[in-house]
């Protein structure tokens, strides 16, 4: 089998202290392998989001390990070690968030881009952007707006794009699609698809059910903090990705 983009073992995050301990995750064991889509749904508050954090790295959990790429993350402390700049891409439920508010939208779509590789001219850049962008429907975009002067959706888009503009080894995705119309939804998650069948691992967020079912290859219900379910989708999508298991 191909080794997880990502695998957490054994992951807890506790809050508070003195008597108000509250256990958001608790003993979370997950891997995710290359092309696969990941669903994660349950009531609010049930740690779907901390989940995301801990696979992405962005905190560190108080009890298990994370492996990007095979790499203990958290092995040397408290900085968080990743295979490479950019190897997992998060994209979050306030889509403003993902963004950088005081950038033209080109720069914050094509700044993955810019890390390791040969530098680029801000033309090169601008083009760059306009072309993934397209990809997302917002090819009528000026790209030299901010992030303000866009809609929830759109900034949601334009966020999507600067995830997947680098191919990432891994999305981490919060309700990705929580602020778009259907039909906008079902193109992004057109493009998530298309990410994954060329190798891109995701885990994505998301209350509704339908949605997930659409997208994902595998579903895992959490409440307080803990799995309790997990529905496969598509049990066949490894055997079609060849992999020797
Ligand atoms: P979900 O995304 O499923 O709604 P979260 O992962 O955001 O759930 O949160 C899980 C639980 O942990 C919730 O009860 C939430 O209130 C709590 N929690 C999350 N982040 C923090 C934090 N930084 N400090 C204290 N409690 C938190
Ligand atoms: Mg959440």
């Amino acid at each position: 089998m191909t080794a997880p983009v990502v695998e957490g073992s054994g992951l807890s995050v506790t809050y508070g202290q003195r008597g108000h301990v509250h256990h958001a995750v608790v003993d979370l064991t997950v891997a995710v392998h290359p092309g696969e889509i990941v669903g994660v749904t349950g009531a609010s508050g049930c740690g779907k989001s901390t989940t995301l954090r801990l696979l992405a790295g962005l905190e560190q959990p108080h009890a298990g390990t994370v492996r990007l790429g095979g790499a203990d993350i958290w092995a040397e402390g408290r900085t968080p070690r990743p295979p490479r700049p950019g190897y997992v891409m998060p994209v979050f439920q306030d889509p403003v968030a993902s963004l950088d508010r005081r950038w033209p939208i080109w720069r914050s779509v094509t700044e993955p881009l810019t890390v390791g590789r040969p530098r680029m001219s801000k033309q090169e850049r601008m083009a760059a952007a306009r072309e993934h962008l397209a990809r997302l429907s917002l090819d009528h975009l000026d790209v030299r707006c901010l992030p303000t002067q866009l809609s929830g959706g759109q900034c949601q888009r334009v966020a999507i794009a600067r995830a997947l503009v680098a191919g990432p080894a891994l999305v981490v995705a919060d309700e990705p699609t929580a602020s778009l119309d259907v039909t906008t939804a079902a193109g992004v998650t057109r493009v998530l698809r298309e990410a994954a069948d060329q190798g891109t691992a995701l885990v994505i967020v998301s209350h509704d059910q339908d949605r997930l079912s659409v997208l994902a290859d595998r579903i895992l219900r959490m409440n307080r903090g803990r799995v309790v379910a997990e529905e496969v989708l598509r049990p066949l999508v490894h055997a079609r990705r060849g992999t020797d298991e």
